[in-house]
């Protein structure tokens, strides 16, 4: 599987279903790149590295974490770039990287989730680091002719949940944000998700990503957010 283009400055590895693994996109700035999520695993990270290769494109130089979930983090210990994310994320982070020195958490993972046993099923051990740089409200990064603008933003999906918005390209990213908390019974916090799509409706973009989805307009996802909210 490769790239898909998206706008001028933007492509993307698409999410793959069967491993449940995020969408990895990557922001071409002049100066500078920014890849957005980790990934799954070290398997993960190559792959997207290897379809950036394909395609004639340098590392990136940042990579920005929308939430601590494994599958969008767990690869960030094989990142060749600069890794950003919100300080809540790195201490769930901390927390992953005590667990994960108990075979028996692993065990647990690989029990509890078919997708994290397809995706670590050559691997006994886990490796988990906390990103290199944090930040709590927002922080934005100028790659050259493009700016990507990072916050943190109340959520139903997790309590550490970063947007990125790419105002130049009219794309917001938003991880897994509009979702139910699944480490939580799958509770849909009614207030969270409706501060979170005042956000996206008050943000000048026209479309939106979601990190296990195709890419969606903006008024789509609006629509179909306000069938859940109530
Ligand atoms: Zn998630």
């Amino acid at each position: 599987m490769g790239l898909i283009q998206l706008t001028d400055r933007i492509c993307y590895l698409p999410h793959e279903p069967e491993v449940d693994r995020p969408m990895l996109a990557y922001v071409r700035g002049d100066k500078f790149t920014l890849a957005i999520d980790a990934g799954y695993s070290a398997g993960h990270v190559g792959d997207f590295y290897a379809a950036l290769e394909d395609w004639g494109l340098p590392r990136p130089t940042f990579t920005a974490i929308t939430h601590w979930h494994y599958d969008h983090t767990f690869g960030t210990h094989a990142l060749e770039s600069i890794s950003i994310a919100h300080k809540r994320t790195n201490q769930f982070l901390a927390q992953q990287r005590e667990l994960v020195k108990d075979p028996a958490y692993i065990r647990s993972l690989k029990q509890e989730d078919v997708h994290f046993r397809r995706e670590y099923a050559e691997q006994e051990q886990v490796t988990v680091v906390l990103s290199d740089m944090e930040f709590e409200q927002e922080l934005t990064l100028d790659l050259g002719g493009v700016t990507a603008r990072l916050f943190h933003t109340a959520a139903p999906h997790s309590e550490d949940t970063v947007c990125i918005c790419i105002p130049q390209e009219g794309v917001l990213f938003l991880g897994d944000s509009t979702s139910e908390d699944f480490f939580h019974d799958c509770y849909m916090d009614q207030d969270k998700l409706g501060q979170l799509m005042d956000i996206i409706r008050g943000t000048d973009c026209q479309t939106c990503i979601l990190s296990h989805c195709e890419p969606l307009k903006k008024e789509a996802l609006l629509t179909y957010l306000s069938t859940i909210r109530n």
